[in-house]
């Protein structure tokens, strides 16, 4: 299980009709629930579990630029001050600081990659800056090597996953809205062709607009209703150790093993990309879609077991809406990490960072990554039902957008002037032959 998750006390009475449904309690759904809320909507978010149980607080916490594909650039600069802003506007630390993130390496082929990055950014007026061996080293002084580079890029940082997503919908409750934790959302009924409820495990709401922002969860989901949203997900084990190591950068990137400092003062452990490929029936049947990001990925990834395929998120079932679900049979996604990957993580990270060597592991555990086919995510209110719009697929980096994807949902219900370009986030592109290019990152 994740370190310990910040606990929201929220409403059990479900209204009867809403302005709008949120499905889904995740960076994604309270970020989206809340700048809705705000804007005066009567919202509804719907949670089958806890509040960011899932992937939300089972994450790194970096909030990057750095090294973001271009597609998505403009929506994590964005979602920086967003971050800023929320905290301020609901009066709470959500552990969002702008303390920089470092990456050090030995490998000139990954320091040209960065370099080509760094001189696509700066042009799109991201501060990003490339260092010298000596600089590098002198930054990542607390491995006690030298490096032959490195980046820093010091607007970026990090936040908290264990108090983000229930703090911001502590937001919600302020601005008037309802968060029920413990009711699934089973499906939606239509009018006329056009949404007019949801349909919960505790009765119906109605509704004129609902957001999917299910998560791993929003594939399956849309598929009863007739949407095809090509979805797979990954399972990536990650731990934790308790504080004591002072002196080590807020956040590092290194090819071996990545740490990130924790809002406790302990430390998060993983290494980048590095993930269990569990098959399910979804996995199979978008197979041939998934190919070119598996191919592109093939060495970090391992062949995993069965437990994705019996937790039933990407299920291939039409399930009732009168009867149990998949959904309500897992109401926290929390599967088993990889043990020998865990001991590889924490033997590279005591050996990159001495600091670490005295210090006790707190927690291991894993979480599945949800991903479109070209990494990145599906933001979109076109998707072939009126009044229902999709927001998922964040593709292994959506915690540090979260905040940003959240108010572009709302500017496309609300009918505003987005704050980013949605072109690009459209479920179209992976209908037909028009195949987007897979994301850098
Ligand atoms: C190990 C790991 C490390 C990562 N590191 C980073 C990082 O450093 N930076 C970064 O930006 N991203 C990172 N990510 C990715 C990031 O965590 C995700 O992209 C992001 O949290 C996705 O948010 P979400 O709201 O879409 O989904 P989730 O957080 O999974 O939330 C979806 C929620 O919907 C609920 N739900 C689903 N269906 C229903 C239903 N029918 N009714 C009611 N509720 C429902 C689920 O219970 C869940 O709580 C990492 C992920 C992992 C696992």
């Amino acid at each position: 299980m994740a370190a310990p998750l910040l606990k929201l006390e929220t409403q059990t009475e479900m209204p009867e009709t809403a302005d709008c449904v949120v499905i889904g309690a995740g960076i994604v759904g309270t970020s989206a629930a809340y700048w809705l809320a705000r804007a005066g909507l009567r919202v509804v978010l719907l949670e089958k579990g806890r509040i960011g149980a899932e992937q939300s607080s089972r994450n790194w916490g970096w909030c990057r630029q750095q090294n973001r594909d271009a597609r998505e650039l403009p929506l994590s600069t964005r979602s920086l001050g967003l971050w800023e802003e929320m905290a301020a506007d609901i009066g709470e630390d959500l552990g969002f600081r702008r303390c920089g993130l470092l990456y050090l390496s030995n490998d000139p082929a990954e320091i040209e990659g960065w370099a080509r990055w760094g001189a696509f950014a700066r042009g799109e007026g991201v501060d990003t800056r490339m260092l010298s061996a000596t600089e590098a080293s002198e930054r990542g002084q607390a491995t006690g090597q030298s490096w032959a580079g490195g980046v820093w890029s010091p607007s970026d940082g990090i936040a908290d996953p264990a108090r983000a997503a229930p703090l911001i919908a502590k937001g919600i409750l302020r601005h008037g809205g309802v968060v029920l934790q413990g009711c699934a959302a089973r499906g939606i009924e239509r009018t006329g062709g056009a949404v007019s409820a949801v349909i919960t495990e505790k009765g119906r709401i109605w509704t004129p607009q609902v957001v999917m922002a299910g998560g791993v969860w929003a594939g399956s989901f849309l598929r009863q209703s007739g949407l095809v949203f090509p979805q797979a997900a990954v399972r990536s084990s990650i731990l934790s150790v308790a504080p004591g190591a002072e002196g080590l950068p807020q956040a590092l990137h290194t090819a071996r093993v990545s740490v990130t400092r924790r809002g406790d003062g302990g430390h998060t452990l993983a290494i980048s990309g590095r993930s269990q490929l569990d098959p399910t029936p979804n996995m199979l049947h978008f197979g041939r879609q998934f190919l070119p990001m598996f191919a592109k990925r093939w060495r970090a990834l391992s062949p995993g077991g069965l437990q994705a395929w019996q937790a039933g998120f990407e299920t291939r079932e039409i399930w009732a809406l009168d009867r149990e679900t998949p959904m309500e049979r897992a109401r926290i996604l929390d599967p088993r990490p990889s043990a020998a990957l865990l001991r590889k993580t924490l033997a590279r990270a005591r050996q990159l960072l001495p600091a670490l060597r005295g210090v006790p592991l707190q927690a291991g555990w894993a979480g599945y990554i949800d991903s479109t086919p070209d990494g990145v995510p599906v933001i979109d209110n076109d998707i072939g039902i009126p009044g229902l719009t999709l927001a998922a697929g964040l593709s292994g980096h959506g915690f540090g957008i979260g905040p940003g994807v959240g108010h572009l949902v709302a500017d496309l219900l609300l009918n505003r002037r987005p704050i980013t370009e949605t072109a690009q986030y459209r479920l179209s592109r992976f209908q037909g032959s028009q195949w987007g290019k897979v994301a850098t990152f």
